[in-house]
């Protein structure tokens, strides 16, 4: 929106290339997406805000209007194959833009529903997901809509028309690579991770020209690689990440060693610095690997600017779970003694939910927001979590036959105390608002070794419940505490992300197909509608034509079905589908 500030320095030729362009379908700018959480009338980067709160100052829909929220469009994604739809929407000049599975972007008219265009990625033979044909969403920049591909492409797309603009091969997807998570533009620049932890390919972390593709840093996630900075077209060298090659691990280990970021990121304005997490070090079996397996299953402040490592914090040194690090790191300010902390949350499949300095990674806090963790006792004084060494899967090259290690009942189970699905914070009630699962596994380890393209664990697993009545638990938790203020429990495990607004609301969907509008303060339902088929998606609120509007993909899939053992037969009726579903109160 041009302010009127802002109009009269505009030169006369702008103002007439503005008029004939139309205002109203100006480009995304660095400014829209650094002030998107407040700008109610659009939805332009992944989380609501490149901080990732998922919070928005609306609040015609609030605890007493909501009953009367109902649906004014459906649409659908098509196609034979229903997958999950895990994609977060994100809205701009009354146009939505959603990814959808087998990486499909669609532009929709907000009003009506109405399909503006679609494209379709064509996906090679051979891709190697290892968690469902998944996306999670869009980044808008300029008139330019991008996302991340099955094929570990980066494809940036004409707003208005669909067409590919540019198009980037970030990763060799023969070797495991794949993109799942939405990028983000952080000055001007396009920034993604990659996914492949499960097939030993090395983590990164890559910024490109959001205008043009051009690459201009890559930072590797695994101890003992080589960053590097393009300048003028010249590929130069930005330090090995961690300052020499593998201190952390045995021989050449690092060199297949995981830490894939890919669940994207988020980005402080404050103290300028992107967040990654890292996921599980390779393979799984961890007697493979002696050490802490830098920065495998971390949090790194990386420097927008030129991709260096800045700080890192580790949650689970020498995992031998799968316990991925990836979970988002959203910044938040609280105030402690009069004091203003910049601190920042996650909560982790390991179980613990930390809280940081954001600016220098020191460890604040960390606490269980599972009710069961079977390989830790607690943290120490530094957040390293103390290990109960009975609890960890036995070296298999010491068991009788050499080939299976014992098998030890691990909670949380790998799928995690929370997964990819994004958590809120509401500056309201000062509370993070947590999608979790209370499940455990089997686990045991095997022999293995690294193949290029091929599934690198060396582990065995089955995921099974703890509880007969509910696996999923919603839960209200003060880090300023560690304080569980209510719990919603789901009988099936929550695997979509969570949206909590200024009408002291926290929306939410389950498998079981239901948009859930809980009271923020007590947890009460408010609201409940079935989409038709399981919630994987992260739901969005925005404002249109002076009303407010709120928008959730439905389909069920994603990890649990696939991976999740008894679990997984335990939700098998559940239907799968592929649709938007928009909502606003009557006029
Ligand atoms: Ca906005
Ligand atoms: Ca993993």
């Amino acid at each position: 929106m041009i302010t009127a500030g802002k109009t009269k320095v505009l030169s006369l030729s702008m103002a007439i290339s503005l008029a004939f362009t139309g205002l109203a379908n100006a480009g995304v700018t660095n400014k829209d997406i650094a002030n998107d959480q407040m700008t109610t009338e659009d939805v332009v980067s992944y989380g609501l805000g490149l901080r990732g709160q998922r919070y928005s100052p609306l609040d015609k829909i609030n605890i007493d209007t909501v009953k009367e929220m109902r649906p004014v469009w459906a649409f659908s994604l098509g196609g034979e194959k229903q997958r999950g739809q895990e994609s977060q929407p994100l809205v701009k000049d009354g146009v939505m833009y959603i990814s959808g599975s087998y990486s499909r972007v669609y532009a929709i008219d907000a009003n009506t529903g109405d399909e503006l265009w679609q494209y379709d990625a064509r996906l090679p033979d051979g891709i190697m997901p290892c968690c469902d044909v998944i996306n999670r969403g869009v980044a808008l920049y300029d008139n330019l809509v991008i996302f991340g591909t099955l094929d570990a492409k980066l494809v940036a797309l004409n707003k208005d028309t669909g067409k590919v603009v540019w198009k980037k091969k970030v990763e060799d997807y023969k070797a495991g690579y794949s993109i799942t998570a939405a990028p983000i533009v952080v000055k001007g620049k396009i920034i993604t991770g990659v996914s492949g932890g499960e097939f030993g390919i090395v983590g990164k972390v890559r910024a490109y020209d959001a205008k043009n593709g051009k690459l201009v840093w890559e930072r590797p996630t695994v101890e003992g690689h080589m960053g590097y900075i393009w300048k003028k077209g010249k590929k130069l060298e930005n330090g090995i990440s961690g300052g020499k090659p593998g201190q952390t691990w045995p021989g050449d280990l690092w060199k297949s060693g995981g830490a894939a970021p890919w669940l994207g990121g988020t980005y402080d304005a404050d103290v300028d610095l992107l967040f990654f997490g890292t996921g599980n070090p390779a393979p799984w079996n961890s007697h493979l690997r002696p050490g802490d397996n830098y920065f495998s299953a971390s949090r790194l402040a990386i420097n927008p600017d030129n991709g260096k490592i800045v700080w890192h914090f580790q949650t689970t040194p020498h995992d031998g779970w799968d316990y991925d690090g990836v979970n988002e790191l959203i910044p938040f300010d609280y105030k402690e003694k009069g004091k203003t902390i910049k601190a920042a949350a996650t909560a982790d499949r390991n179980g613990f939910f930390y809280v940081l300095n954001r600016e220098n990674g020191d460890f604040i806090r960390g606490f269980p927001f599972v009710d069961k963790i079977s390989w830790a006792s607690g943290l120490d004084k530094k957040g390293r979590p103390l290990f109960i060494d009975s609890n960890r899967p036995s070296d298999p090259s010491k068991a009788k036959d050499g080939k299976k290690g014992s098998t030890v009942v691990a909670a949380p189970s790998f799928l995690g105390g929370k997964n990819w699905m994004p958590m809120a914070y509401s500056k309201d009630t000062e509370l993070f608002y947590v999608p979790s699962n209370e499940w455990q596994m089997d686990i045991w380890n095997e022999p293995t070794a690294y193949k290029k393209g091929a599934a690198y664990l060396g582990a065995g697993f089955t995921i099974k419940a703890i509880n007969d009545d509910y696996i999923g638990v919603l839960k209200a938790i003060d880090p300023k505490t560690g304080k569980e203020v209510w719990r919603y429990k789901n009988y099936s495990p929550l695997w979509g992300g969570v949206l909590t607004t200024a009408g002291n609301l926290v929306f939410m969907g389950n498998p079981e197909g239901y948009l859930l509008g809980l009271d923020a303060k007590t947890g009460e339902v408010k609201y409940k509608f079935n989409t038709g088929s399981g919630i994987v998606g992260s739901p969005i609120t925005w404002e249109m034509n002076g009303e407010q509007y709120l928008s959730v993909l439905s389909g069920w899939g994603g990890a649990v079905p696939l991976w999740g053992g008894d679990v997984a037969k335990r939700v098998k009726h559940l239907n799968q589908g592929g649709s938007v579903w928009t909502f606003k109160l009557p006029k």
